[in-house]
């Protein structure tokens, strides 16, 4: 048999990773599980399969995201929903994990520290398998964007996935930020990957005061007040809150089912500008094309009018 130069993904063995859910505050118990080629990610609702209830499947792609207050929700046709799939998404992204039955009891992923570190951690300490089928990718061929007063996302024609984001906060603690990664880079998985979620201070009471945010605390956001980090360790990095939202874009658009080959531009964006600019990609079929990751890998001829019209 000849080998597959760049084959799909799964792992080795189950995973199983416990928490509590960002929003419920409830216990949540989760196993990934290896799949086989060309199934991608697929949530199933343990709770609901105990019950006897065949609705229990959602396939995690941009189609099926019923939500994206505060988090990314996907659900399927029968009601059944799971929240907060983006920090899980990214660090699968990240490690290039193609298919995975997620097995979960209840209908949020938990959120750990705030980051995807223990996802990324877990999954690496169990590894990697590959299957016999070689992995397809999404060639974006040309400039897809979504705007919203100042909220605006972008898709671009590029090599590899490169992001690049920007944050205007109006607290001095935030400010503004911006950032360039690499989604090959090392720098991804070390720096990006580790950089956790945030909120403001009067935020989180207000969403305590409507039963939202229960399991959040210190242990699994920075909170900023006015002018300060609340958490005593204080930040990872200075710029963690941009880092934050590449790491969200990330897995946000990991729900396009297979890997992007691109550009992301994000200003402002957010969890609903994410899924907009992927549903604006995929409603347009001359924007992109499905081709063998190994052939994905050369430049889109696109990229290169946009870089000398650039200049
Ligand atoms: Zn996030």
């Amino acid at each position: 048999m000849r080998a597959i130069a760049f084959p799909q993904m799964t792992l080795v063995r189950p995973v199983v990773i416990d928490g509590v859910g960002l929003h419920s505050g409830a216990p949540v118990h989760m196993v990934l599980h290896p799949m086989e080629a060309d199934r991608g990610v697929v949530f199933r609702r343990t709770d609901l399969v105990a019950q006897g209830r065949d609705v229990s499947d959602i396939r995690a792609t941009f189609g099926n995201v019923v939500s994206t207050v505060l988090s990314t929700e996907i659900g399927n046709a029968a009601g059944t929903t799971v929240s907060t799939v983006e920090h899980l998404m990214s660090a699968l992204s990240a490690l290039g994990i193609d298919n995975l039955l997620v097995e979960i009891d209840g209908p949020e992923v938990p959120v750990l520290d705030g980051s995807s570190e223990i996802f990324l951690e877990r999954i690496e300490a169990a590894g990697l398998e590959k299957l016999d089928a070689p992995r397809k990718a999404i060639r974006i061929l040309k400039p897809v964007a979504v705007e919203d007063g100042q909220k605006r996302a972008a898709l671009l024609p590029g090599e590899g996935f490169s992001i690049a984001f920007e944050i205007d906060f109006d607290n001095p603690v935030i400010g503004r930020q911006s950032i360039e990664a690499d989604l090959r880079d090392p720098f991804f998985a070390e720096d990006i990957l580790r950089a956790r979620t945030f909120c403001l201070r009067r935020d989180i009471e207000a969403m305590w005061e409507v039963g939202l945010a229960k399991g959040g605390s210190l242990d699994n956001a920075v909170v900023v007040d006015d002018d300060c980090v609340m958490n005593e360790e204080g930040l990872r990095y200075k710029d963690e809150f941009v880092r934050h939202k590449v790491l969200d874009a990330v897995g946000d658009l990991a729900l396009s089912g297979l890997p992007l080959i691109g550009r992301y531009e994000g200003c402002r964006s957010g969890h609903a500008m994410n899924n907009r600019v992927l549903r604006a990609l995929m409603a347009d079929p001359s924007a992109y094309e499905v081709v063998d990751f190994a052939e994905a890998r050369r430049p889109a001829p696109m990229a290169r009018e946009l870089a000398i019209s650039a200049d």
